[in-house]
């Protein structure tokens, strides 16, 4: 067998026109374009390189982007400060605190800062919980993003059995729980699993979320099975052992060009949703975040 490529890269890219048309609308009905700040602290070169892409494509479907440096060497107080002050400024619609950072600062602080209402990356406690009770909120980026890909290419969720190796707060947990509200039987694999070889082999549907490059094997893919890599290691390479993969799946996520730009369009998209609640609170209409009138 030779696996469909769930081609992340044309589905993004297709999200983002339909964005773009949103936020043309949004733009003519109130006169202003959709605000995302970034946040980066510290100058980790990849972690530039990401906000980089983001603020390009939030330009690409009309957005705009703020970015907002913080020295390495900022303390905790700082970045919550500056935080603060963005969930606080009417002209902000969105905040994405790129992740990680720097060890000093004691990141958890640092995302509940972010106005749940403005929390287009969906990494507070507020988004999380909506999440585990499956009400209307934003996602997680990564797992909001591999959410869209299985729908857009109509896998089947209902009865299959899911394992998810990982388990991190942004990503592992919360996809496995997204896996669950859509009826899959939800399998969490992790650092001290047993067997994970043979778990793995049980999968209808695999989402490998480690960062460990080609940790999980292709002969441990059960024949027909949808691989979802979610990983990125030194040298573009996944958490799953490729080519062996693409032999027995049914279908196949590629690294790079799979996961990767749905993060970002889900990230732009939750954007332009988080701008449009906010303009209806303001006029008095529905939100899609209780809290979201402005602190
Ligand atoms: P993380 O916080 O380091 O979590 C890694 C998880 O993998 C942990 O739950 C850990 O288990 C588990 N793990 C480690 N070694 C294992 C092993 N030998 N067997 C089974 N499980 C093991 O990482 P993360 O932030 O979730 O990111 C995971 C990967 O996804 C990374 O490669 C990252 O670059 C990538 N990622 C990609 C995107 C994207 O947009 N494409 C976004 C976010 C992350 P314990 O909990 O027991 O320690």
């Amino acid at each position: 067998m030779n696996a469909e490529i769930m081609d992340g890269t044309a589905v993004a890219a297709a999200t983002l026109d339909r964005i773009r048309e949103d936020v043309e609308a949004f733009t003519t009905e109130f006169g202003r374009r959709p605000v995302l700040a970034t946040v980066l602290v510290g100058d980790d070169p990849a972690s530039h390189t990401y906000v980089r892409m983001k603020a390009n494509r939030c330009k690409s479907v009309g957005m705009e982007s703020r970015r907002i440096e913080i020295a390495a060497t900022a303390t905790t107080e700082e970045v919550v400060a500056t935080i603060s002050e963005l969930s606080m400024d009417p002209d902000v619609d969105g905040i994405l605190l790129q992740h990680p950072v720097p060890e000093h600062i004691d990141e958890r602080a640092a995302f509940e800062a972010i106005h749940p209402a403005k929390d287009v990356d969906g990494v507070t406690r507020t988004s999380f919980a909506a999440m585990a009770f499956g009400e209307p909120t934003f996602h997680s980026a990564t797992p909001g993003g591999i959410m869209a890909l299985l729908d857009a290419y109509d896998i089947e969720l209902t009865g299959k059995h899911a394992v998810v190796i990982g388990r991190s707060p942004i990503l592992g947990k919360p996809v496995g729980m997204l896996l669950l509200q859509r009826d899959a039987t939800v399998t969490y694999c992790h650092s001290r699993t047993k067997n994970l070889a043979e778990i793995v082999n049980t999968a209808d549907i695999v989402v490998a979320a480690v960062g460990r490059a080609e940790l999980i094997r292709g002969d441990w893919i059960k024949p027909g099975a949808v691989v979802i890599d979610a990983g990125y290691n030194v040298g573009n390479v996944g958490d799953v052992e490729y080519e062996a993969a693409s032999g027995v799946a049914s279908f196949i996520t590629p690294v790079p060009g799979g996961v990767g730009p749905m993060t970002i369009a889900t990230l732009i998209q939750q954007t332009a949703t988080a701008a449009r609640a906010r303009q209806d609170a303001a006029t008095g209409g529905r939100e899609l975040v209780p809290e979201a009138e402005l602190r």
